[in-house]
């Protein structure tokens, strides 16, 4: 037999053991957000197939795959068949993972999606942003490019805009004051815009805007809608339904709420809106192009290790999401009538100016009630002075720049996550400097009352 045949006898034996996979995640994918949470693409057939029956995701602790023959090798390395070849470039563990994300994030929508998971939420916000940055007709640095983003974004992604695309690299970079006003989306995007940006809601401003209207603003201009969807999770909302192409995730916060790893994700929906897009293939499997191409070459891949952890983690999302924000509700009704404290914003209070818009967007999935998540952030009477008093005064809550632990956790954003950005881009970020944001885990919600109350205690 020639070459060519032993290629495609290759190529067409790998095929039909993918089809009976597909076949079994499709099924999955009718059941409900929890179960799909729980097995994900790990059926007891893939088990058995593949991992001698175990019944959890193995940690493929390995830095390549070996191959029977050349013709194996040849058909892997040229990604004509799933394989994993490599772990910069897949993993089967990491693959597990990014099969679940997808499923969960286009959890009951007529779409498919696929995922790309990285080594951090800022590579996953760096690898998810940077292909529509890049000279798109090669060559010469002439081509003007802007981005357009709510200004009231994560510091590290603040950063990476400010710096690291705008002072480093020239490309305008027009924020967003006021995102629940699409009036403001439709004025600084214009034919050089490259995508549009926004979290929802945002950590640790609790900003969100109206995602449909500014998803068919970005359509209309024919680029891509990105939203960094960390805070809420799959759990409370999944940016697809609403018209968003791309959606990017900490990984390190709610979905892996141990706090063993730094991890993140980037999730794409098939056929992304992208006018200037190299090839129609790329629009298609965004999430998995970027994998094996772009960054494959950059590496910003993760480790085996931590997609185990965030799997183990994601088994519980459901539960843990809607356990915490009841618990976060209480404890911002307790803290609004402190008479300590100046201001409370959490989302689910009723007269939070942006109550409303939060009502339509989070909603514990499969129910049809509200879950505002499990951040929260308060103001202190008295200045920074009072705030670091208060703070000190925290004796089982971690004083941490962390988020979405199953433990509450609380930092102060002025002089933490968001101090390198000065008081300018605090200003624009809206953190004043008496700010303390809270991460309310999954403790008794009295004992993290009883907590807070003597913590305040502490001042006039
Ligand atoms: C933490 C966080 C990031 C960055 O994630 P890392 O895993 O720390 O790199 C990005 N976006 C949001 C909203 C975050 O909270």
């Amino acid at each position: 037999m020639g070459f060519e045949d032993e290629l495609e006898r290759v190529i067409n034996q790998t095929r039909e053991k993918q089809a009976i996979w597909e076949k079994e995640v499709a099924e999955m994918r009718k059941k409900s957000f929890a179960t799909i949470c729980v097995h994900g693409a790990y059926t007891p057939e893939e088990a058995l197939r593949n991992n001698s029956g175990a019944m959890i995701e193995p940690v493929y602790s390995s830095s390549a795959q070996a191959f029977e023959n050349a013709y194996w090798l040849e058909a892997a390395l040229s990604y004509k068949i799933p394989s994993w070849v490599y772990s910069r470039i897949a993993n089967p563990t990491i693959g597990y993972l990014e099969l679940v994300l997808a499923m969960l994030e286009s959890y009951h929508q007529p779409i498919n999606a696929s995922a790309f998971c990285t080594s951090s939420g800022m590579s996953a916000v760096k690898t998810a942003t940077e292909p529509f940055l890049v000279n798109l007709r090669g060559g010469g640095n002439g081509e003007k490019k802007n981005l357009v983003s709510m200004a009231q974004c994560y510091g590290g992604t603040f950063q990476l805009f400010n710096e690291r695309y705008r002072r480093e690299r020239g490309i305008e970079v027009r924020w967003i004051e006021d995102p629940a006003n699409a009036s403001e989306w439709e004025e600084k995007i214009d034919e050089n815009t490259r995508f549009i940006y926004g979290e929802m809601p945002s950590n640790p401003g609790l900003m969100i805007f109206d995602v449909e209207p500014v998803a068919e603003i970005a359509h209309k201009h024919g680029v891509p809608l990105i939203i960094d969807s960390t805070v809420a999770t799959p759990a409370l909302m999944r940016p697809f339904e609403h018209g968003a192409d791309i959606i990017v995730h900490s990984l390190t916060k709610s979905i892996t709420a141990s706090g063993r790893v730094i991890g993140g994700a980037l999730v794409s929906r098939e056929n992304i809106v992208w006018k200037a897009a190299p090839d129609d293939q790329i629009r298609h499997d965004f999430a998995g192009w970027v994998k094996l191409w772009p960054a494959r070459d950059a590496g910003p891949c993760m480790s085996a290790e931590t997609a185990a952890h965030s799997l183990d983690s994601l088994k519980t999302l459901r539960m843990r999401m809607d356990c915490m924000s009841r618990s976060t509700m209480e404890v911002a009704e307790f803290l609004e009538a402190h008479t300590m404290v100046e201001s409370v914003n959490y989302l689910g209070l009723e007269n939070h100016p942006l109550h409303a818009l939060a009502k339509k967007y989070l909603k514990l999935v499969d129910s049809d009630e509200n879950r505002y998540g499990h951040l929260l952030s308060f103001t202190v009477k008295g200045g920074l002075e009072n705030t670091r008093l208060v703070f000190n005064r925290l004796r089982m809550i971690f004083r941490a720049t962390d988020l979405g632990r199953i433990k509450s956790v609380a930092t102060i954003p002025s002089v933490s996550t968001h101090q390198q950005q000065g008081e300018e881009g605090r200003r624009l970020a809206k953190i004043p400097a008496n700010m303390i944001r809270l991460s309310i885990g999954a403790e008794d919600v009295r004992d993290i009352i009883n907590e807070l109350d003597s913590a305040l205690g502490a001042v006039h």
